[in-house]
Parts: C-alpha cells; sequence; structure tokens
C-alpha cells in the first residue's frame, strides 16, 4: 500500500459517509461517552434522527490523557477536525523503566514513513478535549444531548415492534433503534446477551493524575518529562506507571491501598493511599505534586457475545461491546471506529428490513477486529507487569537491545516495523465498513438468512502481536 493509496482510500471513504440515508428514522444513543458521541454524529450526518441520554450532569466530568493513535486520528481529520489535532502532542516513541529503579531499559520507535503511512498521526490528547470535539460534531448534525437521564432499563414493545428505555425517573422514551453505549459496565449488553454481567474483580485499580506542565517545567527533576513526544512507561510486577506532558496512569493492586471504591470514572482519592516508597523516585515525586487521583476500578469482562438483540433493533458499541482495560492505547480509537462503522452502514439504509441487516452487518466487520486488539493490549499489559523472573529478565534484555540499535532504518526494517503495526493501525473503518456494503448489503432481504458470524480466524495476527504494537 502507498500514501497515495490511502489518500485515494480517504477520498473514496468521505464520499460514502456524507451519504444521505434514503430512508431516516430515530435513534436513542445510551451513554454520552467516545463512542455515543461520535455515533451521533455519523448518523446524524446521514440525516438520522438521534437523541443521547447520558448519566453525567455535564460533559465535564473529571478525566486525564487518552492516546489518540493513527487508526483514530485518520477519522477526526476525516471529519474536519484538523486544526484541533494539530494542537495536540505528537506521540513518537514509548521509553521502558524499571518501576523497581528507574534503569531505562529500551524504547519502541514509530519510524515517520509508519505513520504517514498508515493515515493518521499519533497524538496525546485530553480525553475532555476528544470529548468535547465528538459532542461538537454531534451537535452540528442535529443530535440532541441530553444530561441527567440515567437509563434503568431496555425493552421491545411487542405490539408496535419497536425498543424503548425507562429513565431512572419512570420517563418512557422509544425510538427505531436503541444503542447503547453506556461504557464497560453496560445494562444494555445485559439485555442484548440475556443474562447476568460476567465481571470479574481481579483486584486492581487504575489511578489517573494530572500535572500542570508548568508544574513539571518549575522542577528541576521533572522538567524533561514535560515537552517529550513520547510515552513512557514503568514497569513493575502487577503494577505500571504510564505518562506524558501532564498525566500519569498508574496501575496497582487493590490490596496495597486501604479503599474500597465501586467502578467507574467518577471517584477521586487522595495520592496518599498508595506507598509508593519502594519505587523509582521519579514516581514518588509525581505523586506528590498531585493531592489527588480519579480511581478507575479494574473489572475484566469478555467481548460481547452478542451485539444485536434477536429483532435488531437494540444493539450496543464501544466498550459496551467490546470492554478493554481501562486507559487501553484503543480504548477510544476502538469506540470511535465502532461508529464510523455504524455511520457508514446506516447511511445506505432504504428499507425498514434492512435494519437487522445492518445490525448484524456491524458486527460482522467490528466483532473480529475488536478481539485482536484487545487481546494485544491484554498481551501488552501483560508484559508491563511481569513478575520477577526468567520472563522478566528476557523481556529486559530484549528491550536493552534498542538502546545499542542502529539509528538508521533501511527498507527492510520500516516493512518488518510495517508488518508489525500496520494492521492495527493502518486500518481504515470508513473502508471496512464500505467493502462489508459492496460485499453484503446490496443483497437486500434475501442477506438475512446468511449467517454473518462465522467465527473468523485471527490466530495469525495474533502471532504478529508483541509489545511494540502498542503504548
Ligand atoms: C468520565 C470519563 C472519563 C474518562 N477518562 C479517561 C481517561 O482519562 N483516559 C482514558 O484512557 N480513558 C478514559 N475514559 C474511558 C474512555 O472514554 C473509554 O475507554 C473509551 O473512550 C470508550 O468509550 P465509551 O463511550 O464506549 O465508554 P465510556 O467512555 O465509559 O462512556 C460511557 C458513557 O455512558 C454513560 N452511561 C453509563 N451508563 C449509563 C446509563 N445507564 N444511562 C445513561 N448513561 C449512561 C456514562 O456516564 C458515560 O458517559 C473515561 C471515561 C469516562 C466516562
Amino acid at each position: 500500500m502507498s500514501v497515495s493509496d490511502t489518500v485515494n482510500g480517504r477520498m473514496r471513504s468521505m464520499s460514502i459517509s456524507n451519504k444521505i440515508a434514503p430512508l431516516k428514522i430515530d435513534f436513542l444513543i445510551v451513554g454520552a461517552g467516545l463512542a455515543g458521541l461520535a455515533c451521533a454524529y455519523t448518523l446524524g450526518q446521514s440525516g438520522h434522527r438521534v437523541r443521547v441520554l447520558e448519566t453525567s450532569s455535564s460533559l465535564h466530568q473529571r478525566a486525564g490523557g487518552i492516546r489518540v493513535p493513527p487508526n483514530l486520528a485518520k477519522l477526526l481529520l476525516q471529519w474536519g477536525l484538523g486544526e484541533e489535532l494539530a494542537k495536540a502532542r505528537p506521540c513518537r516513541k514509548t521509553a521502558f523503566h524499571s518501576l523497581e529503579t528507574g534503569e531505562y531499559l529500551g524504547f519502541l520507535e514509530w519510524q515517520e514513513d509508519i505513520i504517514r503511512e498508515s493515515g493518521g498521526d499519533f497524538l496525546l490528547m485530553a480525553h475532555d478535549d476528544v470529548q468535547a470535539m465528538l459532542y461538537d460534531l454531534a451537535v452540528s448534525v442535529g443530535a440532541k444531548v441530553i444530561f441527567n437521564t440515567p437509563i434503568v432499563s431496555v425493552a421491545i414493545d411487542d405490539i408496535r415492534e419497536r425498543p424503548y428505555i425507562t429513565t431512572v425517573d419512570g420517563i418512557i422514551m422509544d425510538a427505531d433503534v436503541v444503542l447503547g453505549a453506556d461504557g464497560s459496565n453496560s445494562i444494555i449488553r445485559d439485555y442484548v446477551n440475556g443474562g447476568e454481567d460476567n465481571a470479574e474483580d481481579i483486584g486492581q485499580s487504575f489511578y489517573t493524575i494530572t500535572i500542570p506542565s508548568e508544574t513539571l517545567r518549575g522542577d528541576p527533576d521533572l522538567a524533561k518529562w514535560a515537552d517529550l513526544p513520547q510515552w513512557p512507561v514503568w514497569m513493575g510486577h502487577a503494577r505500571s506507571r504510564e505518562g506524558r506532558e501532564f498525566c500519569v496512569h498508574l496501575y496497582w493492586p487493590d490490596s496495597e491501598v486501604q479503599l474500597e471504591s465501586p467502578e467507574g470514572w467518577d471517584v477521586v482519592v487522595p495520592t496518599s493511599c498508595i506507598d509508593l516508597s519502594n519505587y523509582d523516585p521519579v514516581i514518588q515525586r509525581l505523586f506528590t505534586l498531585a493531592p489527588d487521583a480519579l480511581r478507575t476500578k479494574h473489572m475484566t469482562r469478555d467481548i460481547a457475545e452478542d451485539w444485536v438483540d434477536e429483532t435488531g433493533r437494540i444493539a450496543i458499541i464501544g466498550e459496551a461491546a467490546h470492554p478493554l482495560l481501562p486507559c487501553s492505547t484503543h480504548g477510544a480509537s476502538l469506540a470511535v471506529e465502532d461508529a464510523a462503522v455504524m455511520g457508514v452502514l446506516m447511511s445506505r439504509l432504504r428499507t425498514w428490513e434492512q435494519i437487522p441487516q445492518f445490525m448484524e452487518g456491524f458486527q460482522d466487520v467490528r466483532q473480529a477486529r475488536c478481539t485482536h486488539v484487545r487481546l494485544s493490549e491484554l498481551h501488552n499489559a501483560a508484559l508491563v507487569t511481569l513478575p520477577p523472573g526468567e520472563d522478566r529478565a528476557m523481556r529486559d534484555a530484549a528491550m536493552r537491545l534498542s538502546l545499542h540499535a542502529d539509528a538508521d532504518w533501511d527498507d527492510t526494517r520500516l516493512r518488518a516495523q510495517w508488518e508489525e503495526i500496520g494492521e492495527v493501525f493502518g486500518y481504515n473503518a470508513l473502508e471496512a465498513a464500505e467493502d462489508w456494503w459492496i460485499k453484503w448489503g446490496s443483497i437486500g432481504d434475501s442477506a438475512k438468512v446468511i449467517s454473518f458470524h462465522e467465527p473468523m480466524s485471527w490466530a495469525h495476527a495474533v502471532t504478529k502481536v508483541d509489545v511494540q504494537v502498542s503504548h
């Protein structure tokens, strides 16, 4: 693939994503996170009427930093957000340190040619900024976002054959389609999969702190971290610390913190509750600069088996469908890719019978992709939290090689890096949706008898995953 192919692909994708659907329908989206807002935009852009119902009182919830990998940046660029993206800090490197000693073990560097080839940049941004950009896009195409509206249930009205939701105040709202974008602890997922939440508490939480860049720059020990175009990682047993200009995510065992808290993104704890005294002084210093942290309990959940209910009128997107580790490299990118695919398919809507077909198509396009990326994220998380022992020694030895590697990159080496990360970073959600449409979408009603859920083999892709894929 060449850069010009990518550019042509982008133009091809823009032409389909801008289409106005011949049949315009009503959507209710539960959740105004990144998945819900992005989906409100892509559906509104095709002329559909969209309402988004959100528990929180406003967009302005406390959050931290988020990674915008090329597969996400290219979508945001195509949606006209180039000016905002230009203000973000590029990320070209992940530097690995020992959490215990601070030793700089090695690094992974993405070459400019590779980033260019993937069609987007790799950026570090604030979660708030990405959410605000998507909100503005959603309202610009007529979507209504309603805050202070927690949803307690979803169901199908058998007589009218329409889905409806019930709010905590007992208000009922119906629509032609309900989309659950209500995050990893989704009630819509439980409905679609006809069962209980399969969450497992593995006794770990993420702590997010933010430190103003100016504070870092004013500290002689920390100033060098403030403006580096990189994402440093400190690795320790069952714990790790990742950070950027002013945001730090710490992954830490609950057994060492005398606090209980529910899952979610709204629990704030004092940083003094985490004992860092045995670890790198840089980490200790960073935590003294932040009085409190956002604590996100990590509950593990499998990727949902069914993303669409049996009527084809209720579906799940974003982390409701494919929960990840909090603060993953691809948390935002997979959520927004979902929205892009949903938007392309629904821009083709011509008949009522196509609704379930397109919803199945959505799952068909997205489930294998999300499973693959999720596995690579879990693999990377396991690698940076290894206990002392042979595996950790091998990991560190491999990383140290990067410190002595030749700085010159020839074509063979560039090709090898593309083969490693091209599948994840080079993915184009709009093209994937368009390809599905060309293959299946035009079949019309007869497509309903085709099974779209043949398990795809991703074993090949998994063998390619290693620590260099993300972070
Ligand atoms: C407040 C907040 C801050 C975050 N900060 C970071 C960060 O700093 N770094 C990072 O890497 N990731 C962060 N994330 C997670 C990140 O947004 C997700 O990993 C990713 O973008 C997937 O988004 P999503 O829209 O699928 O899920 P989420 O981002 O979890 O959004 C789900 C939305 O649904 C709403 N909701 C849930 N249940 C209901 C209900 N019953 N009724 C109505 N609304 C409901 C939630 O309030 C939330 O706004 C944050 C998420 C939130 C909600």
